[in-house]
């Protein structure tokens, strides 16, 4: 719990051993479940909300556990994010995510869809050889630097001058950065100034606060983000859209790109690319 660098101080209770076995349980069978092939990737379609074409997919993994069952990434991605597990397990993610999206493009055209959105953690950043790693994923899978974006939250992105040289590195190489959960961060606005960024997230909890029409703080940060990306010259992506009035709302603000399930939930590669193939919706 020293992840912020924060003295906090916490009682020690019973409950906490009990997270903390469980923890250790988790990360050993997370460990197995990446040698036995338990892991699987989801798409969720990226939609351009002007065309209302497939502009790319994030992939979301997931755990199917022989006995528990579907574990949330909610769930063991903090764990493996403590326990390291998640170096091995976002290259995997990275991999794979490539590999797909150039299936994609053999099957549906290069038209088809742009690029594939991977979720990577700080950890994988802080690894020497990352730069490297990117680099041979896409040329391995005949894939150039626009094919992928990476999505990284604000909090890795200041965790120090190794990361920082790292996103640098990879802007260079033409690879897109998005910060995901845009918003909910501390230092927002500085950032965009600081790092190489080229897309924002706007977090699902202000679309949420669309809805409603009830809370006029959040819909007023949607609006604000809108106008930053477009200010900025960045790509603005509205996430967690559950509704109509949410996308017409946003739609209005100026998001160009939207993911949420009222246009659709993440997927199996084959419904995802069902939606590539399909004719231009809207
Ligand atoms: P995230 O990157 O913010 O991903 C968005 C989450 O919102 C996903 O949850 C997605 O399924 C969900 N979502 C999308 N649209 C809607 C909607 O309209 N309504 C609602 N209620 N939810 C929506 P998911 O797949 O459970 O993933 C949770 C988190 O786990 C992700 O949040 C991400 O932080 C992490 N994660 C997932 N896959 C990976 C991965 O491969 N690597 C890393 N490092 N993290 C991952
Ligand atoms: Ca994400
Ligand atoms: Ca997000
Ligand atoms: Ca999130």
């Amino acid at each position: 719990a020293k992840e912020s660098g924060k003295a906090s101080w916490v009682r020690f209770e019973p409950r906490m051993r009990q997270d903390m076995v469980h923890h250790a349980r988790l990360a050993s069978e997370l460990h197995n479940a990446i040698i036995r092939g338990e892991l699987r990737l989801l798409y969720q379609p990226v939609f351009d909300l002007v065309t209302g074409r497939v502009a790319g997919a994030e992939a979301l993994v997931r755990w199917q556990h022989p006995t528990r069952g579907f574990v949330s990434p909610a769930d063991f991605i903090p764990v493996a994010e403590r326990s390291g597990l998640i170096v091995p397990l976002g290259a995997w993610v990275l991999r794979e995510a490539c590999a797909q999206l150039s299936r994609w493009r053999a099957e549906f055209g290069p038209d088809a869809i742009e690029s594939v959105n991977v979720n990577v953690a700080v950890r994988q950043l802080r690894e020497t050889g990352f730069v490297d790693e990117v680099a041979a994923v896409l040329s391995d899978h005949g894939l150039t630097s626009r094919n992928v974006i990476l999505e990284v939250t604000e909090s890795s992105v200041v965790d120090g001058w190794q990361v920082r040289d790292t996103l640098e590195a990879l802007h260079e190489m033409g690879v897109h950065l998005a910060l995901d959960d845009f918003g909910t961060g501390q230092s927002s606005l500085s950032l965009l100034r600081q790092f190489p960024v080229d897309v924002l997230k706007l977090d699902k909890s202000f679309v949420d606060g669309i809805a409603s029409g009830a809370d006029r703080g959040r819909l007023a940060v949607a609006a604000a983000v809108a106008q930053l990306a477009e200010h900025l010259q960045l790509k603005a992506v509205a996430e967690g859209i559950e509704n109509e009035e949410q996308l017409d709302r946003l739609r209005e603000m100026g998001y160009r790109y939207g993911q949420g399930y009222f246009m659709a939930k993440p997927l199996p590669a084959a419904e995802c690319g069902a939606l590539m193939s399909g004719a231009g919706r809207s």
